[in-house]
């Protein structure tokens, strides 16, 4: 069910950043960087983009600032993202500017993991707390064809760098595409058992405009059930509001369910996205997104970025309707731009 607008209720100008759902945003994903070093299959065409041009991209400082106005509105998660966010240059900089933001207790990235067995110390140090690394598979010729190119063994090398660097738990990202990685679900399962500190989640397949719409998702109730034949699940009670319903299995790995298209999580969603080009994306679905780069540029000061803000947070969707019938629509825009 999509929540429904609370009736009377008015756009706060202060206190929780609200929309007319009643619900209180506390969690912003920033997208660093559109580039990648990566094609997957199902984030971007073959051919790549065209990126943005450096000029279009926030730079670390006008991140840091919008980072701090969120902050300032009770936002106090925030994670990394692209594009490859360890790509940029001088990332480890901005972690640790984000990591000095007054209210934010939790910085996270999400990464393919290639370039990080030479970063994960220095990001561990400015301040970053966790990461998820993105790894569909661990048969190296069907990580290269999803990934078009991607070195399996360096991103196996990055996920034992971030463990030694202390940042647990690591969490593997696994996207499920049906007929072509679904097989590799107890390898999966079998290798991050031996791994302690990691935990690995199964995400269900998005159609976007970006990677031609397709309808390839595994639900996660076959999902569950085919793990259901070789261990067993118990339900870990949800903590956060994160979008993922966690299990323990028999051998010890949380393993966690996210299922945008068959179990939506729209009614208690708490997360904001700013793309790389600073635009402000309310709903993974939609390219709603009025920019507050042009707005920081235009000399604007706090109070003017805040109402912004907040008047399109107010504004924002009940959610997204690929669940709508049992159909799904496609997702507007590129994955890559809008940060997952
Ligand atoms: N490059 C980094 C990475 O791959 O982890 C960060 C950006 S990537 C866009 C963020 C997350 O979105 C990754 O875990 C990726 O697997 C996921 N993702 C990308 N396209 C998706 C899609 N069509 N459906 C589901 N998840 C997707
Ligand atoms: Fe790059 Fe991540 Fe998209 Fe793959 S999912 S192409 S690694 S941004």
């Amino acid at each position: 069910m999509l929540p429904a607008p609370i009736p009377g209720l008015e756009q706060p100008a202060s206190g929780p950043l609200v929309d007319r759902f009643g619900r209180a945003h506390t969690y912003l994903r920033v997208s660093v960087t559109d580039r990648c070093n990566y094609r997957c299959t199902y984030c971007m065409p073959a051919v790549g983009l065209d990126w943005l041009p450096r000029a279009q991209v926030l730079s670390y400082e006008e991140v840091a600032r919008l980072v701090r106005v969120f902050a300032s509105m009770g936002v106090s998660r925030v994670r990394l993202t692209g594009g490859e966010p360890t790509l940029r240059r001088g990332i480890v900089d901005l972690v640790g500017m984000i990591a000095r933001t007054p209210g934010v207790t939790d910085l996270s990235m999400t990464t393919n993991g290639h370039a990080l067995a030479a970063r994960a110390n220095d990001l561990a140090a400015a301040g970053l707390t966790r990461l998820n690394v993105s790894l569909d598979t661990l048969d190296p010729e069907r990580f290269a064809a999803i990934t078009r190119g991607g070195n399996v063994a360096a991103v196996l090398a990055g996920i034992d760098a971030a463990l030694e660097a202390g940042l647990q738990p690591v969490k593997i990202n696994c996207v499920v595409i049906a007929g072509q990685n679904d097989g590799d679900l107890h390898a999966m399962v079998d290798h991050f058992a031996g791994r302690p500190g990691t935990q690995l989640r199964f995400i269900e397949y998005m159609p976007f405009e970006g990677n031609g719409g397709q309808k390839q998702h595994v639900p996660a109730a076959e999902l569950r059930r085919r793990l259901a034949e070789r261990h067993t699940l118990t339900p870990i009670e949800r903590q956060g509001g994160g979008p993922s319903r966690d299990v323990r299995l028999d051998n010890g790995l949380v393993v966690g369910f996210i299922s945008p298209i068959t179990e939506h999580f729209c009614d208690a969603c708490n997360r904001l996205r700013l793309q790389a080009d600073g635009s402000l994306r309310t709903c993974l679905s939609r390219d709603d997104a009025p920019n507050l780069r042009d707005l920081l540029r235009g000399g604007a000061d706090d109070a003017a970025l805040e109402a912004a803000i907040r008047a399109q947070v107010f504004g924002k969707v009940a959610g997204h309707e690929a669940h709508v019938d049992g159909d799904f629509r496609v997702f507007e825009g590129v994955m890559t731009r809008v940060g997952g």
